[in-house]
């Protein structure tokens, strides 16, 4: 017998057709993610069809499976037309979802990232300095899977960082004091980071937002910042993301 409908809302982050009308898609939901199947979401005259598109905020029926879940019901919350117009804002909105994919796990329950990658779809058409946007992103959902970067104590010892220049590791996913690093000769697997970038980075983990915006960043502070970001994703994913790859995001 089929069990009652559930409901979801979620972000739709990919999407493949299959057989001849159907349509199976990726959903980071407030469930964790999930994929489902929606049955003749092909036709033109499906009451599914339209809705099921990567980047649409989506609330849906299904009926729970062991295999594929399939939608009884879709409405669009939100499409995001605001970044579908724009190429660039295109790969943006790509990376981030693939991100906040390989972050998340199934059915566990916690909509923080779906709320997360919400807020950042939401603001960055507007946004002045998107880059930016996207640095914050990737702080917060690396603290948010428990993979904060440690940014005021030295991650051997503890004691508190000095304001002075500091070396960064992304296999620890955090600084090491001058004497730590000195004593273990850590050099090799440390890249050295400016009292600037720390400042960057301490301002994001303060959540004072609007105090960057003052800073007059450039864009090269800001990606030397997500560099250290992207070492370290990519040391806990264990692979570099693929929208990497294509464009200097
Ligand atoms: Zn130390």
């Amino acid at each position: 017998m089929k069990g009652p409908n559930k409901h979801l809302k979620g972000i739709i982050t990919r999407c493949t057709n299959y057989k001849e009308s159907d349509r199976i898609f990726t959903l980071i939901s407030d469930d964790g993610i999930m994929k489902f199947i929606a049955r003749g979401a092909k036709k033109p005259s499906s009451k599914l069809s339209g809705h099921i598109e990567p980047l649409n905020y989506i609330a849906l029926y299904y009926r729970p499976s062991k295999s594929l879940n399939s939608v009884s019901q879709v409405e669009s919350i939100h499409s995001f037309l605001e970044i579908k117009k724009e190429y660039n804002l295109i790969l943006k909105a790509q990376y981030m979802m693939e991100l906040a994919e390989s972050l998340s796990s199934e059915n566990d329950g916690n909509s923080s990232i779906l709320n997360l990658l919400l807020s950042a779809l939401k603001n960055i058409h507007i946004s002045k300095i998107p880059t930016l946007d996207i640095l914050i992103f990737e702080f917060e959902i690396l603290k948010l899977q428990g993979f904060g970067i440690s940014l005021f104590n030295c991650t051997n010892c503890n004691k508190e960082l000095e304001r002075a220049e500091h070396y960064f590791s992304s296999n620890v996913g955090g600084f090491y004091c001058a004497r730590c690093f000195e004593s273990k000769s850590l050099f090799s697997e440390s890249v050295k980071v400016t009292i600037d970038q720390q400042l960057i980075l301490r301002t994001i983990s303060r959540k004072n937002y609007k105090d960057l915006i003052n800073f007059n960043l450039s864009e090269k502070e800001i990606d030397n910042c997500r560099k250290l970001i992207r070492d370290s994703i990519r040391d806990i994913i264990g692979v570099q993301l693929k929208t990497v790859k294509f464009s200097d995001l």
